[in-house]
């Protein structure tokens, strides 16, 4: 096993579910400290569970806040460094789905509430963590954006325009932070089997959302769903050191799937 996160602070948000989970157990395998962030209290402690099951000496601190809440983003941000010192690592991944439908029928409210999360959050995190950042003179930051953000998906007006404001805000930020030293990147994943993934088929077709998602895996070049840890390998991959130079820019994690028309 690598060690590139000995000694590294690494904050993540959404760190009770799917890809932050999987993020947080990649990177304290790798030696990292964890402040977890997530909306849910009991499935962060159930994220610090499994990280002590794994690695028994992970410094672990819990922060529960929503990232759509300014003042308690520069709060996780505070307490971070007060506990830990500094912040290396950051991976800016709390989001939601939202419903799904027609543009025309698409409500109102849930347009906002969607980009409350996925875009003002993201914004919220970057904003308060470069500044941590900045000061310190280095710093990786991964945040999460969807194959949403980067092609046309339909019936998710929200999704789409918030996953597509996150890329634009990563390349905006990793233009103006890389002469400091910090990096930026987003990720573009694909289907991975989560709760949201869950969630999404069950919107599809309630009562057999499990044949629904084998149909939607059809289309998919690989023919399969990706899996949490296969996102937290690329996560900690570009959130360490080795990753410096791969800044302001995309990755998708799909299996092909957004470059196949
Ligand atoms: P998930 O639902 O399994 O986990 C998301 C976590 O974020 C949950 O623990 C939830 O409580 C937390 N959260 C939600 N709103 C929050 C808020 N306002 N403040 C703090 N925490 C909040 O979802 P996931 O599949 O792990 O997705 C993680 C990220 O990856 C999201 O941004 C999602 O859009 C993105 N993504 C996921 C997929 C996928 O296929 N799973 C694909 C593309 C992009």
């Amino acid at each position: 096993m690598t060690n590139r996160f000995d000694g590294k602070v690494v904050l993540i948000t959404g760190a009770g579910s799917g890809l932050g989970q999987a993020s947080a157990l990649q990177v304290a395998k790798e030696g990292a400290k964890l402040s977890l962030v997530d909306l849910n209290s009991s499935s962060l402690e159930e994220t610090k569970a499994k990280v002590l099951e794994a690695i028994p000496s992970a410094e672990v601190l819990l922060i529960t806040a929503n990232v759509t809440d300014e003042k308690a983003v520069e709060s996780f941000v505070n307490q971070t460094v007060e506990t830990f010192e500094k912040i290396d690592a950051f991976f800016n991944n709390a989001g939601i789905e939202g419903k799904q439908s027609l543009t025309e029928e698409y409500g109102t409210e849930e347009f906002q509430k969607v980009v409350d999360v996925n875009l003002n959050g993201v914004f919220f995190g970057l904003k308060h963590v470069l500044k941590v950042m900045h000061k310190q003179g280095f710093g990786s930051i991964v945040n999460a954006a969807s194959v949403g953000g980067i092609r046309g998906i339909g019936s998710q007006s929200g999704y789409a325009a918030s996953k597509h404001g996150v890329v634009g805000l990563t390349r905006n930020s990793g233009i103006e932070y890389g002469q400091y030293g910090i990096s930026i990147k987003a990720i573009a994943p694909g289907a991975i089997m989560t709760p949201m993934v869950e969630g999404s088929l069950k919107q599809i077709d309630p009562e057999n959302w499990e044949e629904a998602g084998k149909q939607f895996v059809e289309t998919n070049p690989m023919k399969r769903f990706g899996k949490p840890e296969e996102v937290g390998y690329l996560v900690a991959f570009l959130l360490s050191d080795q990753a410096n130079f791969i800044n302001a820019t995309v990755i998708p994690i799909d299996g092909g799937q957004s470059y196949k028309y």
